[in-house]
């Protein structure tokens, strides 16, 4: 079967043939890959900044955003059956007995450092016919969703920020009066910086949670990522013609600030318009760049004097794959052309040089094995 690698020794990213590999542990099961997203960690990988082969191994099969279809399950499979569609996790605890987090399933808040993660880190991917894994990774999703759920993984990043907002946020009292029919946080605003695929998901998961939603990403208007911020009912807003601060004027509050972007520059300026009370979560992993100068008075005058709350948030845990999973039939319910949208392709393995290496194109391309 072929499967797309990464060979950090000699900087080659290949398609290599490999053995099919068969669900003999019991609590394993045989997927047959659908769909493998492609995202800017699969692309960093590619371009050799990222990613960490198996031990033993040179090379490393890369893809975690995917969905596969069960075609056989081991003997003491018990919530899966054949044609059953998921979508796996990616990362997998530490061997560590201390690690709270790991053992306590929740490798997303690894303390060690010793997690791995399927198609990045220790781990071969998903970006490959066939795949064997344990049952316990697997989230199942209707099979109505067959054409987007390769939107969940990448859905998930949102989807645990936000449940950390609103543990986060119990701090004070924070919930908006009840309106009978609408969406919990119709009184929020809502702040999203990057329009790429996990800005754009994070926009829908807020505007379906009834936040007044904001985009603020670099391209100008009119473009085809702001009309489908409009489509859902957010406004898109160009940092080529307004600034933070005059963003922050026509927004109101700063409630929350979403950041999907990496770019550290452009977050640490949105910092200084975090409204009272607001939060700031993080979920770009920026590469290293030059140092640059950061207003530190003024955000940290504003983080006490304003109560705010800055985080960082990686990967996700089961109860944020279980929400992806209903938010992406939620969207696709609300918003079916939007979500139509967020997948830019789906193209054959063998394209999988362009789209990994080639210039950076449209929102989310899927290689597909189907
Ligand atoms: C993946 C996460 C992973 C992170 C850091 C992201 O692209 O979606 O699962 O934890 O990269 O490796």
């Amino acid at each position: 079967m072929k499967a797309v690698a990464v060979v950090p020794g000699t900087r080659a990213v290949k398609l290599i043939e490999q053995e099919v590999p068969r669900a003999v542990a019991p609590n394993h099961v045989q997927l047959r890959m659908l769909d493998v997203g492609v995202c800017g960690t699969d692309r960093e990988i590619c371009a050799f900044q990222y990613g960490t082969p198996p031990d033993g191994s040179e090379h490393l099969v890369i893809g975690h955003e995917s969905l596969g279809e069960v075609v056989e399950v081991g003997p003491a499979v018990s919530r899966l059956k054949r044609g059953d569609l998921v979508v796996p996790m990616v990362r997998r605890p530490c061997p560590h007995d201390h690690c709270a987090a790991c053992r306590a399933g929740r490798q997303d808040f690894c303390f060690t450092g010793d997690f791995s993660e399927r198609g990045i880190k220790s781990l071969h991917g998903f970006m490959t016919e066939f795949v064997v894994d344990d049952e316990r990774y697997m989230h199942v999703v209707p099979a109505s969703l067959r054409d987007v759920a390769i939107l969940v993984e990448p859905l998930t990043i949102a989807e645990k920020a936000l449940i950390q907002v609103d543990q986060v946020q119990q701090r004070l009292p924070w919930a908006c009066a009840f309106q009978p029919g609408k969406p919990r946080q119709t009184c929020h605003r809502a702040v999203v910086i990057g329009a790429g695929p996990v800005g754009l998901l994070g926009a829908m998961a807020l505007a379906a949670r009834g936040f007044e939603t904001s985009v603020y990403s670099r391209e100008p208007k009119p473009n085809p990522k702001a009309d489908l911020v409009a489509s859902i009912g957010a406004r898109y807003f160009s940092a080529q013609d307004t600034s933070v601060e005059q963003l922050a004027e026509q927004v109101g509050n700063v409630d929350l600030v979403y950041e999907a972007t990496g770019a550290s520059a452009i977050a640490f300026q949105m910092m200084k318009v975090i409204g009272t009370n607001g939060v700031f979560v993080f979920t770009g992993v920026p590469g290293r760049k030059a140092a640059i100068e950061v207003d530190t008075d003024a955000i940290m005058r504003n983080l006490v004097l304003k109560n705010q709350v800055v985080f960082g948030s990686v990967n996700a845990g089961a109860e944020a794959f279980e929400a992806a999973i209903r938010d992406v039939a939620l969207f696709q319910e609300h918003w079916p052309a939007a979500v139509r949208a967020l997948i830019t392709g789906r193209y054959p393995v063998e394209a999988y040089r362009d789209l990994l290496v080639g210039p950076a194109q449209g929102i989310k391309n899927v290689l597909s094995f189907a």
